[in-house]
């Protein structure tokens, strides 16, 4: 009996929570020793599964970093459109807290220079927006680039550390057809250019080849939209199930509402595929998040200025 006291008061005192344990315990006054240690060593081999076992689940944020002055019709960002109807621009990074330790940064903004036009409103730089939701700069392991026009690459000085992720084909157009003669390098920078051959010198680039690929546990990218050379976008594993991040594959609520493509694309038949797509690999249309739209901030809950939760 003396041993049997000893271990109840053990157990109350290690697992206060586990109630359902301690009233076994009690009724199990003249279960034999045996029993009750098997017990114990049961539910000790259970706690110590779910908490060393990570889920590969992730937090998903969409940050406004940048919005557009004015609003756009919607013939302009998809053409056949109803003339009717308009859309208002905004500018976001996507930041992902993982249950594995993962904190990865998707797409990296614009630097303040690139922003001083009449196009633009309300510019904050893209590491100060992490710092609403206390993200350190140096915190982050992993950024994935969508594709390389400014408005998503240009913020990479900011962010010194993780590793890189970005399509192969795109990287070899970025870095290199974009400037051969005649090529078409609309929304491309040279110095985004300079600043991702030094990620790569650096050892940081690490460079994905195709479609549906898991890059990292719970996150998968998909190509096919052709926004740029080889545009990418993400399939995330979330607690509110799966969620498409498509960045610029595809730029508003109003495309994949409308399987619309957008201008900016050099197959758009190949979009308008890619937006289909995105609908079956994600039931609810609302959590295919688009690279532009305004209306994020309104579908999901503030968490902080410029900042929602996407659940
Ligand atoms: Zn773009």
């Amino acid at each position: 009996m003396l041993i049997e006291s000893f271990i109840l008061r053990l157990i109350r005192t290690s697992f206060p929570n586990l109630s359902k344990i301690h009233t076994l315990v009690y009724s199990l006054t003249f279960y034999n020793m045996k029993q009750i240690l098997s017990i114990i060593a049961m539910n000790l081999m259970l706690l110590s599964v779910s908490f060393s076992q990570p889920r590969n689940v992730y937090d998903i944020y969409a940050l406004e970093y940048l919005k557009g002055s004015s609003r756009t019709p919607a013939s302009v960002i998809a053409p056949g459109a109803d003339p009717k109807d308009s859309v208002d621009f905004s500018y976001f990074i996507w930041y992902l807290n993982g249950d594995n330790g993962r904190k990865v940064l998707v797409d990296a903004g614009m630097l303040e220079d690139r922003t001083k036009s009449s196009n633009y409103l309300n510019y904050v730089r893209p590491d100060l927006m992490l710092k609403r939701i206390n993200v350190n700069v140096n915190d982050i392991t992993d950024i994935i680039f969508t594709h390389p026009h400014s408005d998503h690459i240009n913020g990479l000085e900011l962010f010194p550390t993780g590793t890189i992720w970005m399509q192969k084909k795109d990287f070899a157009y970025f870095v290199g057809d974009a400037w051969q003669k005649g090529a078409n390098h609309l929304g491309l920078d040279k110095q985004d250019v300079k600043c991702i051959i030094q990620a790569n010198l650096d050892g940081r680039l690490q460079l994905v080849d195709g479609d549906s690929i898991e890059i990292i546990p719970g996150i998968r990218v998909f190509i096919g939209s052709r926004h740029t050379f080889e545009s990418q976008h993400l399939l995330v594993d979330s607690n509110a199930g799966k969620v498409l991040l498509a960045s610029d594959d595809s730029w508003f609520y109003y495309n994949s509402d409308h399987f619309l493509s957008i201008p900016l694309t050099s197959d758009k038949e190949a979009y308008a595929k890619e937006l289909r797509r995105m609908k079956i690999l994600v039931g609810d249309p609302r959590l295919i998040i688009p690279g532009h739209d305004a209306l994020v901030l309104e579908r999901f809950k503030k968490v902080a200025e410029g900042v929602v939760r996407i659940q």
